[in-house]
């Protein structure tokens, strides 16, 4: 008498774990993300990439916070290593504008940027 409604939760529920999993994952891998959804050019000097040399091609954040990675990728650029030093130099070099604190890109970037531009200078200087 008393059947057993079968019910889609079960489905459900695996459906959203999934979902949630997934979002980590893209969130955690912006970068593989950004590689799928743009081609692989640098957004400033034009310098085209394939698989051999994609290690080269980095994702900027448009808007330089890192945690805002919408799935649309409209935040997001691909640049060269020497265009993404350049871009982050650029923008340390500026005065905050407005509101103070807002709008930090993480210490560990600058480091790399000047890491980078040291490379840069060396290679220039041979
Ligand atoms: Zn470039
Ligand atoms: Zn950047």
């Amino acid at each position: 008498m008393a059947r057993e409604k079968k019910t889609g939760n079960d489905r459900l529920d695996a459906v959203v774990a999934s979902a949630q999993r997934s979002r980590a994952q893209r969130e955690a891998g912006y970068r593989e993300q950004a590689i799928k959804l743009y081609p692989w050019v640098c957004g400033r000097c034009s310098r085209e990439f394939t698989r051999a040399n994609l290690h080269e091609l980095t994702v900027h954040h448009r808007d330089h916070n890192h945690d805002n990675n919408p799935p649309d990728g409209s935040n997001w650029e691909l640049l060269c290593l020497y265009c993404h030093d350049n871009e982050h130099a650029r923008y340390l070099d500026q005065p905050a504008a407005g509101s103070g604190t807002s709008g930090r890109d993480g210490p560990q970037t600058s480091h790399k940027a000047l890491a980078g531009l040291a490379d840069l200078l060396k290679k220039k200087d041979q």
